[in-house]
């Protein structure tokens, strides 16, 4: 679940905003990252993946909030390790990037969602957007 935006290191790129995959953070006020829908969280890490600061924290509870301060998501020593670990941006020379993996993995949760939403109207085939998004 997504516990904190450390608020002083965020530059306002909206690049988690963008890649999260249930609206679970959004711009504030000043233009930086909040976290606006936290019981949405999938725990899916991709924000912390694509935050050029490390300005997120996600902890492995996927089920409750844990309710951690800034100053404990810091003193775990990880903000910023599934980027790192992962290999990307300047982690590349360090770490190995198999996020190419996921491909398949995206595929196959796209093609269950479409076939959940065709059954929830009856079979009938769900409209989409470019996104492919139920619209
Ligand atoms: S862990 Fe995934 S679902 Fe949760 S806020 Fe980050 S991108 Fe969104
Ligand atoms: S990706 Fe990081 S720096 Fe960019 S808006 Fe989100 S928290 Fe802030």
């Amino acid at each position: 679940m997504i516990e904190v935006v450390i608020d002083d290191r965020c530059g306002g790129c909206g690049s988690c905003v963008d890649v999260c995959p249930s609206d679970v953070l959004a711009r504030g006020p000043n233009g930086k990252a909040i976290i606006a829908r936290q019981a949405d969280c999938q725990t899916c890490y991709l924000c912390e993946l694509y935050c050029p600061e490390d300005a997120l924290f996600v902890w492995p509870e996927t089920d409750r909030v844990v309710g951690l301060t800034v100053e404990q998501a810091l003193a775990t020593g990880d903000v910023g390790g599934f980027r790192r670990d992962s290999g990307w941006d300047e982690h590349a020379a360090t770490h190995t990037n198999q996020h190419w993996r996921m491909g398949a993995i995206f595929e196959r949760a796209r093609l269950m969602a479409i076939a959940d939403a065709d059954a929830a109207q009856g079979g009938a085939k769900t409209a989409r957007d470019e996104n492919g998004r139920i619209s």
